[in-house]
């Protein structure tokens, strides 16, 4: 039997490992777009960017890893095209190979605002762009960051920690608060203004403009002048090549609860998937331990199991010394309760929705990250 995987990120490596350590004995084969080893995104925003962690320590793998364990890298090596029929796939450099069973880990790419990016703007998604990144954030050096989402603020806690100043614009009325509701939103707000960042909240942005070496970003409520821009906007799932080999897409490649796709020789993990979740409904998570933990399932389903994935969504997120894991998904109308000590930034937060935990969080208390995760989906201990 021949496995193949599309895709180089966590979720690509994780399901070749997961294979191999289940002890399927087929061929394996990961096709991977960038020129490196399927690598770990977290620490790109965080430790890597802020020099606390050598950029090679993202990669789940060194090289040797896949020899030893007859899995066929082939990085820097697009998939370009799946003909179900035929079942094979074509590669950029017009290799054509055959498999039995495909896993689709394509990802996801950052939303782009066209016109940030005639003004110079940057993204961060890849290893490459942390390296450059990183050499951008120097003391004194005026950043202005678009988007108060988790990028945004990790990004503005390593520009902070490296001495540069930072503005933050957002047109929400606070960072995060889609996720976090304003009470715990208004938590990471004050962290950051704390840190000296400026943040212009409720902002509408109206125009950017470049004036010699500087970019100009003009709001509602005025202009913002800075040395370097940095948009975090969210990210599109990378869906093309589905959506061309006609697959079912919408938001991402729709998986059922066993993470198939509409082609019952075709599975997709993480970033890429919409799933069809069997206690939360149709969702499509953007984080670290879903690419994991859908691979391991996909890898068991790939090589002829039906295991159904129904894992409840797991996040963290480190700015300044602020550390935090949530689980679950709450909805917005969502009713919180906190415990412990919130202005100390020590504390555990709940979402409550018809009496159950809808999510927990805890923030730098990690001796109740257990305590968090059982709650979820249960009724609300007090
Ligand atoms: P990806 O990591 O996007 O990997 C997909 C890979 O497939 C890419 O390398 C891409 O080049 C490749 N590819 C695409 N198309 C093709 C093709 N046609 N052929 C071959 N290869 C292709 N999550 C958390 O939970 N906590 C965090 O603190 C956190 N921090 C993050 C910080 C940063 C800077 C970023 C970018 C993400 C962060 N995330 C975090 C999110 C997490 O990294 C993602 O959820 C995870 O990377 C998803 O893994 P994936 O394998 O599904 O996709």
């Amino acid at each position: 039997m021949r496995i193949v995987i599309v895709g180089g990120g966590l979720a690509a490596a994780t399901a070749a490992t997961e294979l191999r350590d289940t002890g399927f004995e087929g061929e394996v084969a990961v096709f991977a777009a960038e020129p490196h080893e399927p690598y770990e995104r977290p620490p790109l925003s965080k430790a890597v960017l802020m020099g606390d962690k050598e950029p090679a320590s993202v990669y789940c793998h060194d090289r040797q890893w896949y020899a030893d364990n007859d899995v066929d890298l082939h990085t820097g090596e697009r998939v370009v095209a799946v003909d179900r029929e035929a079942r094979t796939i074509t590669t950029d450099s017009g290799a054509t190979t055959s498999y039995d069973a495909l896993l689709l880990a394509t990802g996801a790419q950052p939303r782009h605002l066209p016109d940030a990016d005639a003004a110079g703007a940057v993204y961060l998604r890849t290893i490459d762009d942390s390296a450059q990144l990183k050499s951008r954030l120097n003391s004194g050096t005026r950043v202005i960051v678009i988007g108060g989402g988790w990028i945004g603020l990790e990004v503005t806690s390593a520009a902070r920690t490296a001495g540069a100043e930072v503005t933050v614009i957002e047109m929400a009325d606070l960072p995060l608060q889609g996720v976090l509701g304003d009470e715990i939103a208004a938590v990471f707000a004050d962290l950051h203004r704390e840190h000296d960042v400026d943040l212009r909240l409720g902002a509408t942005i109206t125009g950017f403009d470049r004036v010699g070496e500087s970019v100009v970003v003009h709001t509602d409520g005025g202009d913002v002048e800075g040395d370097l821009l940095v948009v975090g906007i969210g990210v599109v799932p990378d869906s093309a090549l589905a959506e061309e080999a006609g697959l079912d897409v919408d938001n991402g490649v729709l998986v059922d609860a066993t993470l198939r796709t509409s082609d019952e020789h075709i599975w997709a993990v993480g970033d890429l998937a919409s799933h069809d979740h069997p206690i939360l409904g149709r969702l499509r998570v953007e984080h670290w331990d879903n690419a994991i933990e859908q691979a391991k399932v996909a890898a068991h389903n790939l090589a002829g199991g039906s295991e159904t994935y129904d894992r409840a969504p797991y996040f963290f997120t480190d700015q300044y010394d602020l550390g935090m894991e949530y689980v679950g998904r709450a909805g917005r109308g969502d009713e919180v309760v906190t415990r412990g000590d919130v202005p100390g930034r020590v504390f555990q937060a709940y979402w409550l929705h018809d009496g159950l935990v809808s999510a927990a969080m805890q923030v730098n208390d990690w001796d109740s990250s257990g305590v968090i995760r059982a709650a979820v989906g249960k009724p609300f201990a007090g």
